[in-house]
């Protein structure tokens, strides 16, 4: 009797790869009973044909002494058929699919936890902007950027109107660069504070009744900052605000820019 059959080494490991190499690669192997000739090449291929054909070639009266060549042609052909798979082979590639499945839902596990984890990242870093909030809650724009009249050029920021002692909040994250009075803003702005952001970009609060924080402090979106008065150059209680782009120095007031936009991009409409 002879027996061919695929011998799939390595189908135990959940591996795709190792399946696809297994598979590609067979290992045939041949039983061959000891009273039993070891078989020709066409004999082997011959024993790949399904009985039924094999039968039917048989049983043609012309052809009952011997397959001709194009009978054996024509059977090869039917075996060659989709339904004349070896069961082994269809083995095989059914476990192969099987791994590559278990891959493929292994990938898309892997995908879902990393955006879980984009996710979950996202959350964090918005959670440390805090909320964004608008420096005063509630005021009357007095002055906006540009605008020309009772300052030297123009007007370098926008003036939140509210009666000293109003509450001034960060509108998002950054870091205190300067808290008090002095320094390169110190001969108009009367107590300030600056503040640097994550981009570069610094924020600076002038004419402070007090001041709530200390430089080096890390402040989130609505952190309270101090309130507002009419320190320095003032002609009434108001928060003087000025948005600098990075790199420039707070208190060089013609490179300030105008705070709209950077409020905007905050979703703060003032
Ligand atoms: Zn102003």
């Amino acid at each position: 009797m002879l027996g061919l059959g695929v011998a799939a080494s390595g189908l135990s490991t959940s591996s795709a790869q190792d399946l696809q190499a297994a598979v590609s690669s067979p290992t045939v192997v041949t039983t061959v009973t000891p009273d039993v000739k070891q078989p020709s090449a066409f004999q082997r291929d011959a024993s790949t044909i399904s009985r039924s054909s094999f039968r039917a070639a048989l049983t043609t009266p012309s052809e009952a002494d011997g397959l001709a060549p194009s009978t054996l042609a024509q059977a090869a052909e039917v075996a060659a058929e989709p339904g004349e798979v070896d069961p082994q082979a269809a083995k095989a590639r059914t476990a192969l699919l099987k791994a590559e499945n278990a891959a493929a839902d292994k990938r898309s596990e892997k995908l879902e936890k990393k955006r879980a984890a984009a996710k979950k990242k996202a959350e964090a870093a918005k959670r440390a902007l805090g909320k964004s909030t608008m420096p005063v809650k509630h005021y009357s724009i007095a002055a906006r950027f540009g605008d020309v009249g009772a300052w030297a050029r123009y007007h370098t920021g926008f003036d939140f109107s509210a009666p000293v002692g109003t509450t001034i909040y960060a509108p998002t994250a950054g870091v205190v660069e300067h808290a008090g009075s002095g320094g390169e803003a110190g001969g108009w702005a009367g107590n300030y504070v600056v503040l640097k952001h994550a981009d570069g970009t610094q924020t600076l609060y002038a004419h402070m009744s007090s001041i709530s924080v200390k430089a080096g402090e890390r402040v989130t979106g609505s952190t309270k900052l101090g309130h507002v008065g009419m320190t320095g150059r003032s002609f009434g209680p108001h928060l003087h605000f000025e948005v600098y782009p990075a790199g420039t120095t707070p208190g060089d007031v013609y490179k300030a820019t105008n705070p709209q936009p950077w409020l905007n991009k905050l979703g703060l409409k003032p």
